[in-house]
């Protein structure tokens, strides 16, 4: 073992300080992109800044009526998003995040650290700005914030049989949101809310329905006011929804 590692230091050294050098260095356990690397396993007991960019990946596997606190604590309910995580893509469901999560993970993300099936121009229409500029919070907030809900999307589309969603309205400014007629306490404005509108499948009431085991607290539906066209699923501290003919 340590003539192993003797002679593999060497062959690196070697490597850096001869001409070629990139492939040597590259970590033998693939596959990490251009957003994040996760260099241990994750498990209850741990915390740390990897367990929130876990958190954030998983955020839409919990149970119905449950959010997950992307707090940086890996305790039970996070252990059981990524049993609901693992058992959804066909992994062994052990609730501990070693390198077949992360790299199921890694394949599921861009570089930008969006999910592969959504990108940030769907939500930044704001009025034709394409922006996240003028709302509640700070555009970079807005972005981060519109971030997590894409990956409980991502977590809705691939339990809805991986049918595409599509964003009707992402963010919007404050003069955006009351010139299209939005509440005054809206969560468009910090990039907290999103409308999903319909298509050939799945249905809006198909839609409502997921939103609730994707960590949304708002999801509004067919019945509600001013919602017969689109289900509009948020983030916030407590929960309603509603939907009078789902
Ligand atoms: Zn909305």
């Amino acid at each position: 073992m340590r003539r192993r590692l003797v002679s593999l230091l060497s062959a690196v050294l070697l490597a850096i300080t001869g001409s070629v050098t990139v492939g040597v260095l590259a970590p033998a356990t693939a596959a990490a992109d251009g957003c994040f690397t996760w260099n241990r396993t994750l498990q209850q007991g741990a915390s740390g800044a990897d367990v929130t960019q876990l958190q954030i990946r998983v955020a839409g596997w919990v149970a119905s009526g449950e959010s997950l606190s992307l707090d940086g604590q890996y305790g039970p309910a996070t252990a059981n998003a990524v049993r609901r995580f693992q058992a959804g893509y066909g992994l062994g469901a052990d609730g501990i995040a070693g390198p077949q999560t992360f790299n199921k993970i890694y394949e599921l993300q861009d570089d930008d650290c969006t999910p592969i099936h959504f990108a940030y121009g769907e939500f930044d229409d704001n009025c034709g700005a394409n922006n996240f500029n003028g709302g509640r919070v700070s555009a970079a907030t807005a972005r981060e914030n519109i971030r997590r809900i894409m990956w409980q999307l991502e977590a809705m589309r691939h339990k809805l049989g991986d049918r595409a969603l599509v964003i009707t309205s992402g963010f919007r400014s404050v003069s955006c949101n009351s010139s299209v007629g939005g509440s005054s306490t809206s969560l468009h404005m910090s990039g907290q809310g999103v409308d999903l509108g319909l298509s050939s499948a799945p249905s809006q009431c198909q839609m409502w329905n997921a939103g609730k085991s994707a960590g949304f607290e708002e999801l509004l539906g067919p019945g509600y006011p001013g919602h017969n066209d689109h289900v509009h699923v948020g983030n916030k501290s407590s929960q309603s929804w509603s939907a009078p003919n789902c």
